[in-house]
């Protein structure tokens, strides 16, 4: 992953095309890790970060503040569930689930329980490579197993096995959300003196396997976080801003306020992916719960904290988005990735192919040779960059149909070629 010589380099990018140095041309089917949302060189972008550039690049947010930061909290708060009306800016999206858990651990021993300091999480889960968020990773995910020696591990409850295609979810029985619950229920009533926190990826889990499971899961989730005293932190870094036909995954459920989460982690699409930027937005409840023990300071605050260039690409591609028929082009992405997939059914050693918004999942049997596979989905003309047993498509939401119809015709011919 890290050896330049297995890399391709990239003269130029623009829409969904990324350009190599021999001038050959690739369609985009992962949007730079779900980042760039609305293609690359996005003019808009470009001209905010520039006008901000004139202004400033940086200032220390301590004791300082800017315009961007201001309106990009106002544009988060106005997207985000009314309960969470706190920001802070994180470098990274690994940073802000840090700040999440670090606000969670400070709440709870602000509130004189710091016996409450332990996480639990749903396994197939990812929230990052810092050592906090890998120890939450699944143990199994080959990414992290290495460290596991070091890692405080947290509690782990079975993967949510209610697969979940977008459709209706209501048909969702009371017997197997019961079957699905028991095993959370069982290990919180277990440990949950001992727990902060609930974290998990809503509906969407990313890098930990790619699975969609059933928003009735959520809602009795934040039912047992209730019962039980717990914050319930939902990671949305991979599925915020659109990817999986929602603003945010949580809306995926028709009662969104039964879902509303304490703390939430966004990050990846914030900035349209050019600049490196997340935020963890939280409620008053924590806020004012974190200030009950003193001065009420979250204890973190990295160097470039709030950047203004990159607030500012943040400000322009929330605008960008929103002002873009997003639903319909997801929604025509979702389709267009169910059809052009849907031979991939038939190919030895395809496990299973799942869609839902503009992530398209195909998940194999064995682990797929990176170096065998990479150079093949180049000569087709496309940048797809599988990861142990899976290949993703999750295009920038302006991809032509042609460019999409290219990238599935990739996919299935490449799948094929393998067998
Ligand atoms: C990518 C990702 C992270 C980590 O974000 P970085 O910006 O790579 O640190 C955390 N959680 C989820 C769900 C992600 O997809």
């Amino acid at each position: 992953m890290l050896n330049p010589v297995d890399s391709y380099l990239v003269r130029s990018a623009a829409g969904s095309i990324l350009t190599l140095e021999d001038g050959s041309e690739l369609v985009d089917g992962m949007s730079s890790w779900w980042s760039a949302i609305h293609g690359y060189n996005v003019p808009e972008i470009n001209s905010a970060i520039t006008t901000q550039l004139e202004k400033f690049s940086h200032i220390m947010f301590g004791g300082l503040t800017h315009t961007p930061a201001i309106e990009l909290a106002e544009r988060l708060l106005d997207i985000t569930p009314p309960p969470l009306q706190h920001l802070f800016l994180a470098d990274s999206g690994s940073i802000a689930i840090e700040v999440a858990l670090k606000m969670a651990l400070q709440f709870w021993s602000a509130q004189d329980r710091p016996e409450k300091n332990r996480f639990i999480t749903i396994a197939g889960g990812y929230h990052g490579d810092t050592f906090a968020t890998m120890a939450l990773a699944d143990p199994e995910n080959g990414m992290h197993n290495r460290f596991n020696k070091v890692l405080r591990k947290p509690i782990v409850a079975p993967r949510p096995e209610c697969a979940w295609d977008g459709k209706d979810y209501s048909a969702w029985s009371s017997s197997e959300t019961t079957q699905q619950m028991n095993a959370l229920n069982k290990l919180l009533q277990t440990h949950h003196k001992e727990l902060a926190a609930l974290i998990l990826e809503p509906i969407v889990q990313g890098a930990g396997g790619m699975h969609f499971y059933n928003p009735n899961y959520l809602i009795s989730a934040r039912k047992l976080c209730d019962k039980y005293e717990l914050l319930l932190i939902t990671d949305e870094i991979a599925t915020g801003f659109g990817r999986s036909g929602k603003m945010f995954a949580y809306e995926h459920t028709t009662a969104i306020e039964s879902v509303t989460p304490d703390i939430m982690a966004i990050g990846k699409a914030l900035t349209g992916g050019t600049m490196s930027l997340a935020a963890t937005i939280t409620t008053k409840k924590v806020v004012d719960g974190i200030a009950a023990d003193g001065d009420g300071t979250l204890m973190h605050g990295p160097t470039f904290m709030g950047n203004p260039l990159a607030c500012s690409a943040a400000n322009a591609s929330i605008d960008l988005l929103l002002a873009s028929p997003w639903e319909e082009r997801v929604k025509r992405i979702e389709q267009e990735l169910q059809t052009g997939l849907a031979p991939c059914r038939d190919i030895d050693g395809v496990a299973a192919v799942r869609v839902l918004g503009a992530i398209g999942v195909i998940e194999m049997r064995e682990p797929i040779n990176m170096r065998e596979i990479q150079p093949l989905f180049v000569a087709q003309g496309v940048w797809v960059r599988p990861f142990e047993k899976l290949v993703y498509l999750m295009p920038p939401y302006i991809i032509s149909s042609k460019e999409l119809k290219k990238l599935t015709a990739a996919v299935v011919a490449v799948l094929s070629q393998l067998q």
